[in-house]
């Protein structure tokens, strides 16, 4: 197969659409100062090399900051379509294996005692992924190490269970 075959996928995904959605969720009321809060803020260009990364400056506090500031995905060289399409990617992966662990009946909606969930949420077949990283041996990587502790298997099922679900 030669290369020209292979589709980049990076470049199927707009970066003025990445740029925009990141801005929605972001902001939904407007654009905000990450440092004073304000909302009298004015564009103030673009990115060099980032042409639809959007550029701001706070009239309140005189601060400048952009689309990614403060923000994971600040400071990193990759566009950001290929993060999109990364987090794209890992939330399908993700799904899928859910899926094939749903028709095992192995996720359930977690309930608590003031809080009856009768559907399944993404939190749970995320839950139920990890769980199945973190218990399948396969994944395994200590050795036998002689000074290894054993603890009670209902002890490590309870503890690999609160740790399932992300505070
Ligand atoms: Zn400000």
């Amino acid at each position: 197969m030669a290369a020209s075959d292979l589709i980049n996928l990076s470049g199927l995904i707009d970066d003025a659409k990445c740029f925009a959605l990141v801005r929605q969720h972001r902001w939904p009321e407007g654009v905000c100062c990450p440092v004073c809060g304000s909302s009298a803020v004015i564009r103030d260009g673009h990115d060099d090399t980032q042409p639809c990364r959007q550029r701001y400056r706070c009239k309140t506090c005189s601060g400048r900051f952009d689309d990614l500031t403060g923000t994971v995905l600040a400071g990193h060289h990759q566009p950001l379509r290929v993060w999109v399409l990364c987090l794209y990617f890992m939330f399908s992966l993700t799904t899928f294996w859910a899926s094939t662990l749903a028709a095992r009946g192995l996720v359930l909606p977690r309930r608590a005692a003031w809080y009856a969930k009768p559907a399944v949420t993404f939190s749970d077949a995320l839950a139920a992924v990890r769980r199945q990283l973190w218990t399948a041996q396969a994944f395994s990587t200590s050795p036998n190490a002689r000074d290894m502790a054993t603890i009670p298997r209902a002890l490590l099922d309870s503890l690999t269970e609160a740790a399932c679900y992300p505070a």
